[in-house]
């Protein structure tokens, strides 16, 4: 695997490499790799003749300083786990890089109600702060396919608008949620959980599957409120769960007036925060 740090000697490899007619696909991460990433490498790896993975813990997506500040870091394990699952480039810029003194902001997304419910109304900023990065990314990048993890569904959902935008050619292909054995979604945030919190963690992968089990006979307002009582476990502090249309993710009423009904949560235990989503329809 090939390591850059500097976007110019990432565009002289990469321009010979697409001049013979090489697919890129382009796997962004901040790092602290997991199995869940590395599903999205293998995908790129199946599709594309290149996989370009990024690390780049991006400063403009976290509004909350303690969490920047306590985002796991893990470098040395990162490449080792990039190197084995046959990614052929690691990106890893610094801060400096990605936002030079004279870089000003290419764009202005507006994202309608995309970026408004869910992790929009809980993190200001992180949405724009997110899509800033990831059309930088791709402006350095150039990649035929762009992957990401259905594990962040709203982002999914915000990226695809963006390129749209962008009236981008890069493709946008949704993977599936990584869980580890007792259901709990893979994130590099789990990390930071403590015994306690790890062991009552997988209750946000039962709420979720207790919501799918009774999409037919309760409406989403009912087991909305099911799941809030059911999430509220002492040292687990529901933030939100809704049912959501998944195009527009504007919340369900009934849902048989959706093609794709979603569920999305956000929990916090102590300082670590999760999110989690299940579709409940079809
Ligand atoms: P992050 O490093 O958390 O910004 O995530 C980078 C990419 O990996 C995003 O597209 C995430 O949706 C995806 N991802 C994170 N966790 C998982 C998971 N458990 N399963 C599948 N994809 C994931």
């Amino acid at each position: 695997m090939l390591l850059f740090k500097k976007i110019n000697d990432l565009r002289k490899h990469l321009d010979p490499e697409r001049k013979l007619g090489k697919t890129v696909g382009f796997v962004p991460t901040m790092g602290a790799l997991h199995r869940g990433h590395i599903s999205l490498i293998e995908q790129s790896n199946k599709t594309s003749d290149l996989t370009v993975c990024s690390i780049f813990v991006n400063p403009t997506q976290f509004n909350e300083n303690a969490d920047l500040e306590g985002y796991p870091r893990t470098p040395g394990k990162d490449i080792e786990l990039l190197t084995a699952s046959g990614c052929h480039i690691l990106f890893m810029p610094a801060a400096s890089e990605v936002y030079p003194d004279n870089y000003k902001p290419a764009r202005q997304f507006d994202f309608g109600y995309l970026d408004q419910p869910m992790e929009g109304a809980h993190r200001p900023g992180h949405f724009q702060g997110m899509a800033q990065v990831v059309s930088r990314l791709l402006d350095i990048v150039e990649p035929d396919s762009l992957f990401m993890g259905q594990k962040d569904y709203q982002q999914y959902a915000i990226v695809q608008e963006m390129l749209v935008q962008m009236q981008s050619a890069t493709k946008l292909v949704m993977c599936p949620i990584i869980r580890e054995p007792d259901g709990l979604a893979m994130s590099s945030r789990n990390a930071r959980l403590d015994k306690m919190q790890r062991l009552i963690a997988p209750n946000i992968f039962r709420t979720l599957n207790e919501a799918k089990k009774n999409v037919k006979s309760l409406s989403p307002n009912q087991l909305k409120e099911a799941a809030m009582k059911m999430l509220a476990l002492p040292g687990m502090e529901p933030e939100y769960f809704e049912i959501v249309d998944g195009r527009t993710l504007q919340p369900v009423e009934v849902v048989e007036a959706s093609e794709i009904v979603i569920a999305c949560t956000a929990v916090r235990l102590g300082n670590v925060r999760l999110i989690d989503n299940m579709v409940l329809k079809p």
